[in-house]
This record gives C-alpha cells, structure tokens and sequence, in this order.
C-alpha cells in the first residue's frame, strides 16, 4: 500500500458539489482507500493569469492506493474529465483539478507527473488543508509542514476555512 496525499480545487459552477464528486470518485475504485478528507476552504487564485479568474474551492485528501503513480494519474485525470473539465489556458477557470502532492516518499520528474508536486512548497492552498490531514508531514528536503506554513510568503496568502 502506498500513501498519497491530493489536492482538490475548483472555481467553477458549484464548486462545493465539485469536490464532493471528486471525493466519491476516489471512494470507488477497489485500489484506492480514502482515508481523510480536509475541510472546505476558500482561496484566491494564485498564478499570472491572461484574464482574472474566480475564487477557488480547495481542500486536501489522503488516499492508499495500490495503484502506482501514472495509474494513479490516469484515475484521477478521468475523474476530472467525468466531472466535465474542459481545457483553458493555464491556471485557468475550471470545474475541478486534482494535482498529487506527495505519493510516500517518491521523486519523480517525466513528462507527465512531477512528485512531490512542483509547486506545493509555495501553495497556502495546498498545504493548510494537508496540514489539517496530517500535521507531522515532512515535506521535500526534510523542511516539515508546520515550518513550511510560517514562511512569509506562505502566511501572505489568503485561504480561508468555510463552513459547507
Ligand atoms: P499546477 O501544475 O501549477 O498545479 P494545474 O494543476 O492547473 O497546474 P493541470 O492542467 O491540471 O495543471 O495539469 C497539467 C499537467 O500537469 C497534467 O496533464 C499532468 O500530466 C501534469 N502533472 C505533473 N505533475 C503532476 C502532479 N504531481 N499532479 C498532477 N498533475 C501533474
Ligand atoms: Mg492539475
């Protein structure tokens, strides 16, 4: 069994019922096993962007799956093609996206999957609702989660808990 944590988001249409359908896909397959969900929180974008887009809907899920790391991420990119994303440009308005954040301890760097996720060092939205999964995480080169979230750049970011 291999652990992994995700992360989910959406900032478009019913955002809230988004996640959930996301989550109930992960509760399907016989390979994967939910074992956390995060609360809802409320997010502003972060990224250039051509054209401003809305607010995002995130939160943070650990699974244990048997599935390794491209199945896995062939799973959850028809999980986000049934729930009806569409391509844009980057970073753009989308009904849901969910990025792998961690999977046990792997790096990884091919064409198709970066772990741990290029970009999770540097995202409140990612790593507040992971921190409420599982606060005693140690990130990529030993700097843990708790430490990760003081960094100013991190704290600057607006991410809020909502009540759904
Ligand atoms: P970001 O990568 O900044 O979070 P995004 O999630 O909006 O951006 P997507 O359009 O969802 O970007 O994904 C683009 C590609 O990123 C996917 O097709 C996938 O192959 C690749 N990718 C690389 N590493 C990962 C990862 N850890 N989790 C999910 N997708 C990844
Ligand atoms: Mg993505």
């Amino acid at each position: 069994m291999h652990t992994v944590y995700l992360s989910l988001g959406s900032n478009l249409g019913d955002r809230p019922a988004n996640l959930r359908a996301a989550i109930e896909r992960l509760h399907r397959p016989p390979q994967i096993r939910l074992t956390g969900v995060s609360s809802f929180y409320e997010t502003l974008p972060v990224g250039e962007t051509p054209e401003p887009v809305p607010d995002y809907i995130n939160c943070a899920v650990s699974v244990e799956t048997l599935l390794p790391p491209l199945a896995l991420l062939d799973y959850i990119q028809k999980v986000e093609k049934e729930i009806g994303r569409e391509p844009t440009f980057r970073w753009g308005p989308r009904v849901i996206d969910v990025d792998i954040l961690l999977y046990d301890g792997i790096t990884l760097q091919t064409e198709r999957l970066t772990l741990p996720h290029p970009r999770l060092m540097e995202r409140a939205f990612a790593l507040i609702p992971l921190a409420e999964i599982a606060p005693d995480l140690v990130l990529a080169d030993g700097v843990s989660l708790a430490e990760r979230l003081q960094n100013p750049q991190v704290l600057e970011q607006t991410v809020r808990r909502v009540e759904l």
